[in-house]
């Protein structure tokens, strides 16, 4: 793993994302390096990815605190009736390893506080616990917090750098005994490997709020995807290529997980929101 401090001109980027008005991504590339990163094939990354393999660098911005600070000064947010809203994490994990040495995060949280502005987080990492106390500061914060799989072989084929399943699990309990808003992404769904039954089971009594995302097979290239089903169960391997052999039965999956999904939380306040292929979208 190569660390470079860099020096960055920018900090605040605006964004089309309709969760945000603004996204900071206080490092490039991620010491997690999963294989369905889609931040690798941004244009920001891609160079440094081809050359030096994702996950196997990070570019630390060590002055993103001090220019965030002026940028925010200089838009006059602190007098803005309606505040931006501002992401952390778009195309990397802000709570990665090294950010218990940088403390990048941290400071960026503290500046969001004094300036006010409401913050959504995206993460998988358990190290978000550190700044609860600086959540509970922010006038709002949404925390998008995924789970994979409860499959430690996927795990380990697909993000094995991540925390583990019972790792976030609990980190999503502690936030919400904390009272912090939290929305469970769970995604990838890999078809046939991912079991959202039992995700569902296991975060149903935790939050309340769960998003579902499938496989994009544009993230995560096809052919390695299925190299790595076929090490884990060539069978459910085999499944997983028919289907995307037929436009017909494809369809028919999405469509039945997503009845599956909403059948097996009727009777629940929980809100939910999908990311499934839309109908042909592969073919
Ligand atoms: S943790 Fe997020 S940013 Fe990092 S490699 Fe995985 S998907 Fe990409």
């Amino acid at each position: 793993m190569k660390i470079f401090e860099i020096q960055t001109q920018k900090v605040l980027a605006l964004t089309k994302i309709s969760l945000a008005n603004y996204v900071i991504n206080p490092y490039i590339g991620c010491q997690y390096g999963c294989l369905y990163c889609y931040a690798k094939y941004l244009k920001r990354s891609v160079k440094q990815s081809e050359t030096r393999g994702w996950g196997e660098f990070v570019n630390v911005k060590i002055n993103a605190v001090e220019v965030l600070k002026k940028e925010l000064e200089k838009l006059n947010i602190s007098a803005a009736e309606n505040k931006p809203v501002v992401m952390l994490g778009s195309i990397t994990e802000v709570y990665q390893p090294l950010e218990k040495k940088y403390k990048l995060t941290e400071q960026i949280l503290k500046i969001l506080i004094d300036f006010q502005i409401p913050t959504v987080i995206l993460t998988r990492s358990n190290l978000i616990l550190r700044d609860i106390e600086l959540l509970k500061k922010l006038p709002k914060v949404s925390v998008f917090f995924t789970i994979t799989s409860n499959n430690s072989l996927i795990s380990q084929h697909f993000e094995n750098q991540s925390p583990d399943y019972n790792t976030r699990l609990e980190t999503i309990k502690k936030l919400r005994e904390n009272n912090i808003n939290v929305w469970a992404h769970i995604g990838p769904i890999i078809p046939y490997f991912t079991d959202t039954l039992v995700l569902i089971k296991d975060l149903k009594n935790i939050v309340s709020k769960i998003e579902f995302e499938a496989l994009n097979t544009t993230t995560a290239p096809y052919n390695i995807v299925v190299e790595k089903l076929k090490n884990i169960d060539i069978n459910k391997a085999v499944k997983f290529m028919k289907l995307y052999q037929s436009s017909e039965t494809f369809n028919e999956y999405w469509h039945t997980e997503k009845n599956n999904i909403i059948f097996a939380l009727k009777n629940t306040d929980i809100k939910t929101h999908f990311s499934f292929p839309q109908l042909n979208e592969y073919f």
